[in-house]
């Protein structure tokens, strides 16, 4: 039986009356604008922005094969990890399970909204319990959090395992693809229809290349949309943000995806050669999280040649490891240098 998302929904919310523009009840096809109090005069930005994002939902309705009226657009996947705090969670009363180690910003949203944050750490090998993130959770969980292809593990999870959580748990499921152009498992996006109660997070800041425009996506269920829609600041993607993105897009990410995928593999070939390097994890994303001998030792090195990459030592579960992402052909060979070169000084 579908999931009534409605009685998830914080009563504030289910209560709104959302902003509109006088805008929306504009049909004609010409028009004089004098609702909004804008400037007449034409400079390619004096208009405020289409709240609705229609012409962009029509070209990423075209490209993910979702229908538009299961996209949302935010101010990043960032913007959307917060709405869902503000849709589902009662600061104070409600609180959110989330797997750990994963993306920082899930625990950053929880406590400015906040909303108590159950972390359950993933298992041997970075892999996820159903069974545990469930005894996690009780009546008082409204969301679930997810990241597959994860950060900063670089693993997917099993889609049958996500999609059972997704049937047992009662509230929403929020699996974060950030990565997903990169692995090899399929979206979940394929789901939404099925399961109300899950949320897709995609973005356009990781193969698409759109990091500085900030455009993130939640795919899901209608309702759902429609209430992360009322909550956004009407105006939340810019002009200037929609005209670059639907151009970049017409372009596609093909080839620069293939030659990530292989300079991945490069890369991880390289670092399992080196004596320090005690693990390589495998990687569905454009980065590859690696255990060193002595990982912070190898993070200043590498800053003093110039080189960042993060540093996960500190952090629970990826104790000695570093996040490389992975770069251009000539970056990625000038960071293999760089960490043989800091090798070779260790053996004396
Ligand atoms: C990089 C990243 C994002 C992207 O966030 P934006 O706000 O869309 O730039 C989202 N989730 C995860 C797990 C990430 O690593």
């Amino acid at each position: 039986m579908k999931k009534d998302i409605n009685s998830l929904v914080r009563s504030c919310i289910a209560a709104l009356t959302p902003y509109s523009t006088a805008r929306d009840e504009y049909k004609g096809e010409l028009g004089i604008f004098l609702d909004a109090n804008e400037s007449p005069y034409e400079n390619g930005y004096n208009r405020y922005p289409d709240p609705h994002q229609k012409a962009l939902k029509a070209q990423i309705a075209a490209i993910k094969g979702v229908a538009a009226e299961n996209i949302f657009i935010g101010n990043g996947s960032d913007e959307a990890i917060d709405l869902v705090f503000r849709v589902f969670c009662e600061p104070r009363v409600d609180n959110v399970v989330a797997i750990a180690p994963s993306y920082g910003m899930y625990k950053v949203a929880a406590a400015i909204n906040d909303v108590e944050i159950r972390e359950v750490q993933l298992g041997e090998e970075f892999s996820l319990s159903v069974e545990a993130i469930l005894a996690a959770t009780d009546e008082n969980t409204k969301v679930v959090f997810l990241c597959s292809p994860n950060n900063p593990t670089g693993n997917s999870f099993p889609r049958e395992d996500m999609l059972r959580l997704a049937d047992e748990f009662e509230g929403m499921v929020v699996v974060d693809e950030a990565y997903i152009d990169f692995a090899e498992a399929a979206s979940l996006k394929s789901e939404i229809a099925q399961r109300p109660n899950v949320i897709v997070l995609q973005t356009m800041s990781k193969a698409w290349a759109m990091a500085g425009l900030r455009v993130g996506l939640a795919l899901a269920d209608k309702r759902v949309v429609e209430l992360m829609s009322q909550v956004k600041y009407p105006y939340n993607i810019n002009v200037a943000t929609m005209s670059i993105v639907s151009g970049l897009l017409a372009k596609g990410i093909d080839t620069e995806v293939v030659e990530i995928k292989a300079q991945r593999a490069v890369l991880a070939e390289a670092l399992k050669g080196m004596k320090m390097v005690q693990r390589v994890y495998p990687s569905d994303a454009n980065f590859v999280l690696a255990r060193f001998d002595d990982a912070d030792a190898v993070y200043d090195f590498l800053i003093a040649d110039g080189i960042i990459v993060r540093n996960r030592n500190r952090v629970k579960g990826c104790e000695g490891c570093l996040r490389l992402t992975v770069g251009l052909p000539e970056e990625n060979e000038k960071l293999i240098k760089s960490l043989k070169r800091y090798e070779e000084s260790t053996i004396r």
